[in-house]
Parts: C-alpha cells; structure tokens; sequence
C-alpha cells in the first residue's frame, strides 16, 4: 500500500503563499491579517495535524476491515483516480453540509469558520475534534464500492489542497466557465460569510456543481461588504475556548434543556433552541428576506402610486 499524503508535501507551498498575500495585504488590503487571529489559525492547523496523526490510524485500520467486505475492485488507474476524486468530493460536499446543519458536526466544524478574517490562513484552521463526530463513517460507502482506502486518502488530500488557494480576497472572480464548474474564492467567501443571504450556502469543496444540483448555490454579490466568522462571533484568541466553546456550549444547553428536547440540542442545527431564544440561519435568512421584501416592495409600490416610471 502506498504511503503518501499530499498534503504533507504541500506544508512549504501553502506557507510561501501566506507569505506572499501577507505582503499583498500590506499594499491593497491592510485589515485582512490580524496577527492574533493568524497565530490562532496556525495552530489550528498545527493541532489539526497531530490530532490526525493520533487518530488517523485507527480510522485507516478500520477502513482496511471494511474493505474485505467491498463489492467491486477498482483498479489503481487514472480513471479510477478520477472517478474517485470525484465521489469524494460528492462526500465532501454532504459531510460539510451535515457539518453546518446539525450541531454535533459543527461543534467540530465550527473551528474552521471562528476566524472574522478570511485570508490563505484561515485555511489551516482545521478542526481538531474532527475524530469525536465520527464524520469519517461518509467515506465508508467509498470502500465498500471498492475504492482502496489509501486512494481515497490521496484524493482526499488533493481535495484539501485545492481548498487553500479560494481562501483570499486577492482573486476577484476567475473566468466564467471556471466559476461555473469549480469552487472559487468569489464562491467561498459566500460560504465563510454571516450575511444572511450568504448563511449556510456553497458547501463544495471543489466542484461547486453540488451546489447547483441540491439547491444551496448563493452567487458572490457585488459591492455587498462580507462580514466573516460565525452568526455569534467568538470574540477571543484563546486557543483551548476556540477549540471547545462550541462542544461546551452543547453540554450546557443538553443539561439544562427538558428530557425530551436533549438530543434535538445535539442533532437539530445550530441555533436551534426549544424555546426559540435564539435563531437558526433559516430563520435569520426569512426574517431579513421579509424586511428586505418589504422594502422592495414599498419602493415599487411607491413609484406606482406616484405614477411615475422609476429614473433610469
Ligand atoms: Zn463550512
Ligand atoms: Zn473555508
């Protein structure tokens, strides 16, 4: 079994590019790197990977159990590559949607979207609680088809490598055909924003297709100022709370919550409560879509009264 993980190999790449949109930050953008909030996402990143180192074995030992049982052989060729990059990223695509929709995979996902920045650095943060949510159980259907563990790991690996490069405000948009296929940094900052129109939309990890076929594609709208980060902004640099608070904040809600709305507190999506204190991103997106609305339509309706043809 070959032992290669691409990501590894990437690690000087991805640091001789935060470097170099440091420097472009300095000239165009100064507010895009805090050095606190940079600090906390390197070691995210760094906490990431030995959390994978720890974890990583046992996962890939059950992995190669579940394989005695796959139905076909796929053979290591480059079409079994491809086709299998591309059901990974299919998996990508559902395990993050899960990881924004129901609060036992955000409290580990979450980490990845604290930062109120969105530079090539928020790319590394990476979840270290990633092994509590079993969220790797997705990958399973992929081996029973017969994809060989290892493989799917390396496609896995280029998923994520590809990821890096979208988190900037250096690239505005990349040509149109690209922009309809791929996850792009205009595509991404959707996903990494609060703005209610933008919450829990562009789930892809490279093929923003996905989107488009289940329904969760939100284009990037000119001029509209983004607000990054979480609905509930963290507010602090420490580490152990970044990567906690949102584990803690379940436990707190789970003991104090009625018997029988404890595990919605686990299950349900983020900002769900029984007794409607707080807001899910559904709720945020329809109460603005409605003052919105309203607005639009009492404009309109005002230059009917009025009798008038809006100005061009
Ligand atoms: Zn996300
Ligand atoms: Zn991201």
């Amino acid at each position: 079994m070959p032992d290669f993980n691409p990501t590894e190999y990437a690690v000087p790449g991805f640091v001789a590019l935060v470097l170099l949109e440091m420097l472009w930050a300095r000239r165009h953008r100064r507010d895009a790197y805090e050095a606190r909030d940079t600090l906390t996402s390197l070691a995210f990143g760094l906490g990431s990977t030995v959390s994978g180192l720890l974890f990583g074995g046992a996962f890939l030992a059950l992995f190669l159990w579940v394989w005695q049982f796959r139905l076909f052989d796929v053979p290591w060729s480059w079409w079994g590559f491809a086709l299998c990059f591309v059901l990974d990223d299919l998996k990508y695509y559902w395990v993050h949607r899960f990881g924004h929709r129901v609060r036992w995979f955000w409290a580990s996902h979450v980490n990845h979207h604290s930062s109120q920045h969105y530079n090539l650095s928020t790319a590394l943060r990476q979840s270290w609680t990633g092994f509590l949510t079993l969220g790797f159980v997705f990958a399973l259907p992929l081996v029973l088809l017969g994809f060989h563990p290892a493989m799917i790991a390396i496609c896995a690996g280029f998923n994520l490598i590809y990821q890096f490069w979208i988190h900037t405000e250096a690239i505005d948009r990349m040509p149109r055909w690209f922009e309809a296929v791929m996850n792009t940094p205009s595509h991404h900052r959707v996903h990494h924003a609060t703005n209610p129109r933008y919450l829990d939309r562009n789930y892809a990890g490279v093929f923003i297709v996905w989107d488009k076929l289940f329904g969760t594609f939100e284009p990037e709208v000119r001029g509209e100022k983004i607000r990054y980060g979480i609905v509930k902004q963290l507010g602090s640099f420490d580490l152990l709370w970044s990567v906690f608070h949102e584990w803690i904040g379940i436990a707190q809600d789970m003991w104090r919550a009625p018997w029988k709305h404890k595990l919605s507190y686990l299950l349900r999506e983020p900002g769900w409560t029984h007794d409607g204190s707080r807001e899910t991103s559904d709720q945020i997106r329809a109460a603005w879509r409605e003052r919105n609305g309203e607005r639009e339509n009492s404009v309109s309706s005002d230059n009917l009264v009025a009798g008038k043809p809006e100005a061009a």
